[in-house]
């Protein structure tokens, strides 16, 4: 039962964040969502919510590219017992063409956000006595594909800086992970299954079966709610001594 902690998820207007925010909401805790933008439909989120699980839910928008804009959303959200460092972008160039403000935002948004996010919410954590660091980070964090420079940098980053942040929170009732997702099933993903099936002339189940999912045994994808529920896990006493280590739910990508 996760009542009276706050969560703030990073990138939460959409896919992973959204389904994690949710599931940490019917588990009791009130939430803090975030994206760059601020549009009715980001605030709307936050109210359905609310009205869904009976929690507080804000939503507080802030650029995670930006380490002032990072640092000030754990400030505005005033409490921080669950951090979920979600936000993220890719992009998919050979490294020779790489252009270089795609590779210092994915840098930013996906790594150093997490870093000044981090180093904002601890201080609240330690004054609490309690907290949890979520990192969402990937297969694509233990293991590489070509085209995928600097997300995959980053993403090992992140399973470096997790590690970090338990180190130096070990003796404390605080502990930090990093889920690693395979292919998650988000409306980002989504979108990309018409161009594939055009692309390679398959239909819907072939084309993820054979092309999506050509790297994931399961051959199915995992889904938010299974990122939201692995969160959640992280959260409970069972996994108070997880720490400084990557959970992956990727449908057996790791293990091949
Ligand atoms: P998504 O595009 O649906 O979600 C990304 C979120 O980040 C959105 O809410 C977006 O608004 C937000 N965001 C982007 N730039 C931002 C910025 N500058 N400031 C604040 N928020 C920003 O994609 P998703 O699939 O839900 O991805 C969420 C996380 O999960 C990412 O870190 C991604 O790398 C990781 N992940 C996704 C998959 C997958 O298959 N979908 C697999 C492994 C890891």
């Amino acid at each position: 039962d996760l009542s009276g902690k706050t969560a703030v998820i990073t990138g939460s207007n959409s896919g992973i964040g959204l389904g994690i925010a949710r599931e940490l909401a019917m588990a009791g805790a009130d939430v803090v969502l975030n994206s760059f933008t601020d549009r009715d439909e980001d605030h709307a989120l936050a109210e359905e919510i609310a009205n869904v699980a009976g929690v507080k839910a804000r939503y507080i928008k802030a650029d995670m590219s930006k380490g002032a804009e990072c640092r000030k959303l754990i400030e505005e959200a005033g409490a921080c017992d669950i951090l979920v460092n979600n936000a993220g972008i890719q992009h998919v160039a050979p490294i020779d063409e790489f252009p270089e403000e795609k590779w210092d935002a994915i840098i930013a948004i996906n790594l150093s956000s997490a870093f000044h996010t981090t180093a904002a919410a601890l201080p609240l954590m330690r004054k609490a006595g309690w907290g949890r660091v979520v990192n969402i980070a990937s297969a694509h964090g233990l293991t590489a594909s070509p085209y995928k420079s600097a997300y995959i940098a980053a993403k090992h980053g992140i399973v470096g800086l997790t590690k970090t942040t338990a180190l130096e929170t070990a003796e404390e009732p605080i502990t930090a992970n990093a889920i690693c997702p395979g292919y998650v099933l988000t409306p980002l993903v989504e979108a990309q299954i018409p161009d594939q099936m055009k692309a390679h002339d398959m239909d819907r189940d072939t084309v993820v079966r054979e092309v999506m999912l050509a790297r994931q045994p399961s051959k199915e994808f995992a889904t938010v709610e299974q990122m939201g529920g692995t969160c959640a896990f992280l959260c409970t006493d069972a996994a108070a001594q997880i720490t400084g280590t990557t959970i992956s739910v990727d449908g057996g990508w790791t293990a091949l």
